[in-house]
């Protein structure tokens, strides 16, 4: 049962082959037994689980229907759920119970799915290996060796090794795509304002973006549709209808425009990556699409323009946990300035408290124009960059990283090392953009993703042209040995 993608669960509840409960039980206990291996999960919910896997079978004898009544997922743990622990994979929230839950958990509660419990992530969501969380590394279950991504390595873990169908994300730099690739899942950032932010404990609030992990574009659709849509408690959220994105899938890909970026291709791709990136572009054209070669002059800036912007947000939102009002509060403080230095100093783990020094410097008086300023006009440029590519292309197609998922800790000493390996994905955070990773092959056991990008709240599009890919290629069905 537990390889069943969200789709085929949806048919399975609806022809009574099996109840949400029976399902629940299952996942839980394969939790129980194989998360050990992975560190995926910092909570589980079994409680809260079973609780509304008996609601939606209710629901659903009662005739109620719905792709995602009765679907089991996670929550990452920074989605606040209500008197549950939302950690952000901080010791500073270690103790912190969210007093309400969070939009894209409502709305996903509310179309019936089953939090089986939060997963693991980067502290603060800042990192691409998931090895910076309080609670420790999580493995990846293509080889427990290595990394499986990050900020959002626990969802991508858990969904990889076949814990559950799906789970919920968030991508600043591509702490969705990365993973993805990194685990060989299908993850979709969506268009920044397409999700709701609110009750999403904020990195850097001008890039992050909500969205789903899971094993096929289909599934992504299904998760995204529960996940979308206007809210007026987010100011940044965008008031677009929503459309039927299952419904969407099917499209023909005859006469698509694929744009490849010439610059993806430089010193820095694993020439392996390069080769699979190349096979799945021709797939593509046996499909009917047509290939362009195309520019974005402006990408070598996007990694020190985005290692400014995000730091200086993350300084900002981070000033509210000051050991006042939430949070962890050192002992004993002897005035108000211990206690914020000492209450800050044991809370945040070293790659936040970096963050939030860089992030504090480049907004500081004497440097915001040099810093932040700089970055904002780069951040337009490389916005300019993609508006022109979207004259002559539908969507823009490269690898999603530049290498395969390293080995956990070689990149612990060099944080600039694991900041240059964004370098595909930072790009559609700074313009806005949607974009999405499938997977597309293997180099040495281990998965790699081609990223999909496109024109603002053209999700649809990218799901559509993922979803005819995986139906010509079987890459995405491949499981992890020992799972
Ligand atoms: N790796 C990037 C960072 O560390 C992106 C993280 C994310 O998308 N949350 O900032």
């Amino acid at each position: 049962m537990h390889q069943l993608t969200l789709a085929e669960i949806a048919r399975g509840l609806a022809d009574k082959k099996f109840s949400s409960e029976e399902l629940t039980k299952v996942l839980l206990a394969r939790i129980t037994q194989l998360d050990p291996q992975l560190n995926s999960f910092i909570s589980l919910t079994e409680e809260l689980a079973l609780e509304q896997a008996k609601a939606a079978d209710v629901r659903r004898a009662n005739g109620e229907s719905g792709a995602l009544l009765g679907a089991p997922i996670a929550h990452k743990d920074l989605f606040c759920t209500q008197g549950i622990r939302t950690s952000c994979g901080s010791k500073m929230l270690d103790n912190f119970k969210a007093p309400y839950d969070a939009t894209v958990v409502s709305k996903l509660a509310a179309a019936g799915t089953v939090t089986l419990g939060k997963t693991n992530m980067d502290e603060f969501a800042m990192g691409s290996a998931n090895e910076s969380s309080w609670y420790g590394a999580v493995k990846n279950p293509w080889n427990l060796e290595h990394v499986p991504g990050g900020s959002s390595g626990g969802s991508a873990a858990a969904v990889a090794a076949r814990l559950l169908p799906a789970a919920t994300a968030t991508d600043t730099g591509g702490s969705i795509r990365q993973p993805a690739a990194f685990t060989n899942l299908t993850g979709l950032k969506p268009t920044y304002g397409r999700v709701s932010r609110w009750g999403m404990i904020a990195y850097a609030s001008s890039l992050d973006q909500g969205g789903p992990l899971a094993r096929t574009a289909e599934d992504c659709a299904i998760l995204l549709q529960g996940m979308a849509g206007f809210d007026p408690n987010d100011s940044t959220s965008i008031d677009e209808p929503v459309p039927d994105y299952a419904a969407g899938l099917n499209g023909s890909l005859q006469g698509l425009r694929i744009g490849v970026p010439k610059e993806y291709f430089g010193a820095g791709l694993d020439p392996r990556i390069a080769d699979l990136i190349q096979n799945s572009i021709k797939e593509l054209q046996k499909l009917g699409a047509v290939i362009k070669e195309i520019s974005l002059p402006n990408m070598q800036h996007a990694i020190p323009a985005y290692y400014v912007i995000a730091p200086a947000e993350a300084s900002s939102n981070l000033s509210r946990f000051d050991g006042v009002r939430f949070g962890h509060r050192c002992e004993d403080p002897k005035n108000l300035e211990d206690l914020y230095k000492r209450s800050r100093g044991e809370g945040f783990g070293p790659e936040v408290q970096r963050r939030i020094m860089v992030g504090a410097y480049a907004l500081s008086a004497g440097y915001y124009d040099a810093y932040y300023l700089k970055a904002q006009k780069i951040r337009r440029l490389v916005k300019n960059d993609f508006m022109t590519a979207f004259n002559e292309v539908d969507i823009i197609l490269g690898p999603t990283t530049p290498n395969p998922a390293w080995k956990l800790g070689a990149k612990n000493s060099d944080p600039v090392a694991a900041y240059l390996e964004d370098v595909y994905t930072i790009t559609a955070n700074l313009a806005g953009l949607p974009g999405l990773s499938m997977p597309a092959g293997f180099v040495d056991g281990l998965p790699v993703g081609v990223q999909l990008l496109a024109p603002y709240f053209q999700e649809g599009r990218l799901l559509n042209v993922a979803h005819q890919y995986q139906l010509n290629t079987d890459w995405h069905t491949r499981t992890p040995t020992g799972f």
